[in-house]
């Protein structure tokens, strides 16, 4: 499968979350197997996506059929059936091969998937609550990443009162003890800013810092 060089990815459950994945990295050019146990479901995406097949995922002979473990990443995006996530991400690693990136539905079934050697667990629902929830608060904050349980990282739009200051002036890591990363401007990216760069209108901050001094930072500049 990974002749061509370029990465060969496998998504399995095409609900509204995988069917995002999967038309996604096949809009970037990249080859994707879309598996799912409902038929429908796979006929819907096959002109989406590379191949489409029906399987289900919990059974260890059809993911061997398939030739999961020659995959370098699998996405498993099943949601609301968790031992079915549980048991397919049991199988995958066992078969040994691919990256595994689970979709969890809260911090329990994380905590599975965590144990049972998921590289990488995800939770976009919650996620994309919190970063809906720090815009909505603070219509500055353009985008908020948790980083872990202490720390994130967020867009700042810099305000009226900021334009044509410099970083020194602005003195961000005195007042909150968080970090200036990088200054977005338009589609440039300065990710080395120096004390006295000046910001310009439109300019986005992009932010780390402990999540407490993010609040402060986001209710002074709100
Ligand atoms: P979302 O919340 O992202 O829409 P859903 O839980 O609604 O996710 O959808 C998950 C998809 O996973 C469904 O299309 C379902 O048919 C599929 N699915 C569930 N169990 C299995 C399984 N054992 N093997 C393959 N696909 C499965």
């Amino acid at each position: 499968m990974a002749q061509s060089g370029k990465k060969q990815y496998a998504v399995i459950g095409m609900g509204r979350f995988g069917l995002s994945v999967a038309s996604a990295l096949s809009g970037m050019g990249f080859d994707v197997l879309a598996i799912d146990s409902n038929e429908q479901r796979t006929q819907e995406v096959s002109n989406i996506v590379t191949h489409a097949v029906s399987a289900d995922s919990t059974d260890e002979e059809a993911l061997r059929a398939l030739g999961i473990r020659n995959f370098d990443v699998v996405v498993v995006a099943i949601g609301e059936n968790i031992q079915a996530s549980i048991l397919t991400t049991l199988i995958i690693k066992d078969l040994g091969g691919p990256l595994i990136i689970v979709k969890a539905q809260n911090e329990l079934h994380g905590k599975v998937l965590n144990k049972i050697g998921a590289d990488k667990v995800i939770y976009p629902e919650r996620d994309m609550g919190l970063r809906v929830a720090h815009h909505l608060t603070s219509p500055n904050i353009l985008d908020y990443i948790e980083l872990s349980d202490e720390y994130s990282i967020v867009d700042l739009q810099i305000t009226k009162a900021m334009v044509g200051k410099n970083l020194k002036e602005l003195d961000i890591r005195a007042k909150f003890g968080c970090n200036v990363m990088a200054i977005k401007t338009g589609a440039k990216m300065n990710i080395s800013p120096a004390a006295h760069d000046r910001l310009a209108e439109g300019d986005i901050l992009v932010i780390v810092g402990e999540k407490n001094d993010l609040t402060k930072l986001e209710l002074a500049y709100s």
